[in-house]
Formats: C-alpha cells, structure tokens, sequence
C-alpha cells in the first residue's frame, strides 16, 4: 500500500492494541449517501485590506522606528494580503510609555462605571462589525468562515460585554476585600483564535482598571490592527491600548521591559518556560495560557453519534489548531469498533478547502511551519508503528493543507500520544475500566482539558473530579463561554481566563 494512501499501515512494527479489541471490518460501513454535496458558496461580502499596517501607539496608528515591515499571506492561496510593521525596542518602549501615561493620568483613575460604558461600547462596534472581522480572520488564518462567522466572533463580542458589566462590581466580586489595578501590563497571543486571545485579554485587563501592550501573533495580526480602529472609534482614551506587531523577539523585548507591571502569555509551553525563566525574580506578575494534550473518553454506554460528532468537533474544530483539542481518543474496548467504524464514514464527509466557502469543515493550516510540524509529528507516528486512517478528500493544488487523520495502534509512548500536534490528527487508544482510563488520561505533562460521554452523571462527576485537566467538558466538547473559567494544570500553565476567576490575575487585593 502506498504511503499517502488513505489507510498506510507501517511495516515496521505491529501496531500494539488493535489485535486486542474488536474489529471494525465486522461493523457496516454508514451510508451518508449525496446528502452532504453542497454547491460552492464562497462569502462575497467585500473587505478593505489595507497595504499596510502600522502599530498602534497611544491611540495612533505610527510608523515603526526600524522602517520593516513583514508580509503576512492567505495560507489557503500563498497570496500576499499585506504588510505588517515590525516593532523593535524603540516601538515597545514608546509603547509601554503611552500606557504608562495613559494608566497615571486617565484608565487607573477612571471610575468603574466609566470605563464599562467604555468597553459595552467596544463590544457593540465588533458586533457591528463582526462581518468584515470574521471575513479577515478567515482570510488571514485559514479557519473556515463559518467558525469565525459563528464561533469566534460572537465570543469575541460576548467577552467584551461580559467584562464591561464587572467594571463597576469589583467590590462584589472579590467581598470583603478591595480589588485595585495593576498597572500597565504586556499581553501576547498565538495565532490559532486571533481576535478571541486579544478579548480574552484585553477586556478582563481594562475592566480592572490596567492598560495594555498587546502583541499579536506574527501571522495573524490584521485583525488585531482593525480592533485597534475599533478601540480608536470608540472613544477609548489614548495610549489605554497599545498594539505592536513583529516576531518572537518583538515578545521577548516586551517581557523585557522594565515598566511592565505583568505578563499574560498565551502559546506554545516552549516559549512559555522561556519567559517564565526571563521573570523569575523580576517582581512582574505573569500568567501562562500553554500547550495541551486532552483526553475525549467515550464510555460505552455514552450516546455514540454524538460522541462521534464530538470526537470531530473536538479534533477537527479549527484544522486541530486548538490547545484545547480531544487529541487523544480513549475509547472502551467493547465498542471500539463501532465507534472507530462511524468515525470513519463520518470523516469521509468532511469538507476540506477554500475557507471562505460557508459549507467548508476544515481550513487551511495556519503556516507552512506549522503544516511541516504536522507532517513531522505523523511521520513519527508512523516510523513508531501506529496506523494512520486519512480523509481521501482532494485538497486544493496551492495553500498549506492536511488531511483529518487519525492514528490507531498507539501506545503512550508515541509522539504522537505524548506531544502537541496541533493539527487535524487524532491519536485513538483504548480502555478496559474507568480507572484504565483515567490513568491513561492523566498519563500526559499537560493539563488542559478533557472530555468524558457517557449515559450517567455520577460517572460523570467521579471521573471529572479524578481527571487533573483544568476545563472537563461532558457529553460535548470544545465550547466556550465568557462566565467560565479556563486554563491548565501541569505544563499547560497557569492562571485563569474567563469568568470571575479571569478577573483575579488584573487585580491586587487588598
Ligand atoms: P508560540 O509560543 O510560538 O507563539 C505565541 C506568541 O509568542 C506569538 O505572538 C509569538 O510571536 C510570541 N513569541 C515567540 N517567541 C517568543 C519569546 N521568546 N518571547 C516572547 N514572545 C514570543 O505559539 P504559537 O505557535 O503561536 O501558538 C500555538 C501554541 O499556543 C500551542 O502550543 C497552543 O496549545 C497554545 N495555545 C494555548 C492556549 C491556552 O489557552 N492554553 C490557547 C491558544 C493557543
């Protein structure tokens, strides 16, 4: 069988469990039949895209200090979309200044009920403008239209609300004692949810009363220059936002500067132990939002096509660019084959292609860096002795593609079970007893998430309270809200976003 087959069985090892469960050649294939054939329907609302972006420095759209820019392209087409500015030193410290500024002479005074007002305004102009927002974050991204139409963008706006009505109850969220802002604090973002990191951020941090350097990733910044008009349109004080955009060494000059308050940092745990290391000792608060490796368990009395469409959701959701994602598949031997037979059929129906076109499942991946770690990480798998199923869906000739795909026959020692992939690939193990997979779910240096189905709530709860995950999501997966918190256990970080707990890294109490 040749290897880009769509089922490439390794020759060099046996895969390890698949002769122990039952098989999935005995379960009859689903017949999906043309119910799933769709016309094209791509989005034609025009955006403007400018040439190029600026930074965003005390409520001004300036040229960097060095005169670079960068180009960001369309993963789905390779093309050009427009340059970025590349901020230095200078541009962080002009930047940490007009925050500075900003936070003595106007956000760190300004009442609570002021600066709610403030931000439900921000948050009514992205619902305003949410469709051109959605338009750029598909094109910039690669995710299809209909996450960022349906997903990403109303959570943006609903972070922002959310947030704009604790402005002026921060004495109720913390009782007996009083909150007080930070100061000025610097903020960077991974390019996988682009304007929901810059909410999730900006928002808890300006309720409280701080200010803010944002850096957003370096491949997907466009949207975050339209939030800036946004904020500029708004009436939000100058300098109380500030954006910057560059690479990995624009982040490091921001977490060095001197007259940050407090680092959040959201990306890789790579990048995350680095900044932890520059910090230490310094006095600056920091919180880590990092990598993950979470365990969806299906438990076989759990309802199995709606497990089946979680296990998608959950691992296909974004091209698998989700640190959140059920990468890991546990499912209980009795119905392995059955569910390993829908899963399948079911992938068979996925639509990979133009992210615009509203009936696309699956996108584009993010970079060609990214889409060559994904390739790396399943040649690994496969060299390992694991077995690899993929969609055999046409993919289209330019752009950075790659099949939803899911390996069998993996044991806990395979990179493919123990690190990050974030990609459209699924690691698929089983189990015997709810303790097996509770062990096995644990068995990980990450800490994120998880995901449990089953028809009774009590095994619910017992296995949630022995699964060391920080978000434990049942009988669904991947869904967010504003009043709940997130974040991670282990080496996927810590501090928390969202929900009340999302206030308490923006405050001192006193
Ligand atoms: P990354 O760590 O490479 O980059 C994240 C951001 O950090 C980018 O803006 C980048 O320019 C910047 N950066 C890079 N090197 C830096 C340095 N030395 N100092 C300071 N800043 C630096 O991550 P990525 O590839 O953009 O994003 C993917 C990662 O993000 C995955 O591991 C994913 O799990 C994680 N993630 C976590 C969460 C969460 O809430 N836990 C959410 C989304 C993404």
């Amino acid at each position: 069988m040749k290897k880009n087959s769509p089922i490439h069985r390794a020759t060099r090892k046996k895969p390890v469990s698949a002769a122990a469960v039952p098989d999935i050649a005995d379960v009859p294939a689903l017949d999906f039949g043309s119910a799933w054939d769709f016309a094209p329907a791509p989005e034609s609302t025009p955006v403007a895209i400018q040439d190029r972006y600026q930074l965003f420095i005390g409520g001004k759209f300036v040229k960097p200090a060095s005169g670079q820019y960068f180009q960001s392209i369309n993963p789905a087409t390779e093309q050009p979309l427009a340059r970025i500015a590349q901020a230095n030193a200078a541009d962080i410290d002009n930047a940490v200044k007009a925050a500075r500024k900003a936070y003595d002479g106007v956000w760190g005074k300004m009442s609570g009920r002021e600066r709610g007002k403030c931000l439900f305004r921000i948050a009514r102009m992205i619902q305003e403008r949410s469709r051109e927002l959605a338009i750029l974050e598909t094109m910039d991204g690669g995710k299809p239209i209909k996450e960022s139409r349906d997903v990403d963008l109303p959570l943006v706006a609903a972070h922002f609300f959310y947030y704009a009505g604790w402005a002026d109850k921060l004495d109720y969220a913390f009782p007996g004692k009083s909150a007080r802002s930070i100061g000025v604090v610097g903020q960077i973002i991974p390019w996988n949810f682009p304007l929901m990191m810059a909410a999730w951020k900006i928002a808890p941090a300006l309720a409280c009363g701080n200010t803010v350097v944002l850096k957003p990733a370096e491949t997907t910044s466009i949207t975050a220059m339209h939030l800036a008009q946004i904020f500029q349109d708004a009436g939000l004080p100058d300098g109380v936002v500030n954006i910057i955009t560059g690479d990995g060494k624009t982040g490091t000059a921001l977490v060095d500067h001197p007259d940050i308050d407090k680092i959040a940092f959201t990306g890789s745990t790579e990048v995350g132990k680095k900044i932890a290391k520059a910090l230490a000792g310094s006095g600056k608060k920091l919180t880590l939002e990092l990598g993950g490796k979470a365990a969806n368990i299906i438990m076989e009395d759990a309802p199995i096509d709606q497990a089946v469409e979680g296990i998608i959701n959950g691992i296909y959701f974004n091209q698998g660019h989700v640190c959140c994602a059920g990468s890991r598949l546990l499912v209980e031997e009795s119905i392995y084959a059955q569910v390993l037979r829908r899963l399948r059929d079911r992938m068979r129906t996925l639509r990979v292609g133009d992210p615009l076109d509203k009936n696309t499942d699956i996108g584009a991946i993010n970079s060609r860096e990214q889409l060559n770690r994904i390739s790396e990480l399943v040649d690994s798998g496969i060299e390992e002795g694991a077995e690899l199923f993929q969609s055999p869906c046409a993919l289209p000739g330019s752009g950075y593609w790659f099949r939803p795909s899911f390996f069998t026959g993996v044991t806990a020692s395979h990179r493919v079970a123990r690190e990050e992939i974030f990609g459209p690939v699924l690691s698929v193990m089983t189990f015997r007893t709810p303790a097996e997979a509770i062990e096995r779910a644990n068995n990980t240096c990450f800490g994120l998430s998880a995901g449990i189905w089953t028809d009774k709530g009590s095994k619910i709860f017992k296995m949630a309270s022995q699964l060391r995950a920080g978000v434990i999501w049942a009988n669904t997966y991947n869904k967010f809200d504003p009043t709940s918190p997130f974040g991670g256990y282990k080496e996927s970080g810590f501090g928390r976003e969202g929900g009340l707990h999302g206030l308490m890294p923006y405050v001192v109490l006193e």
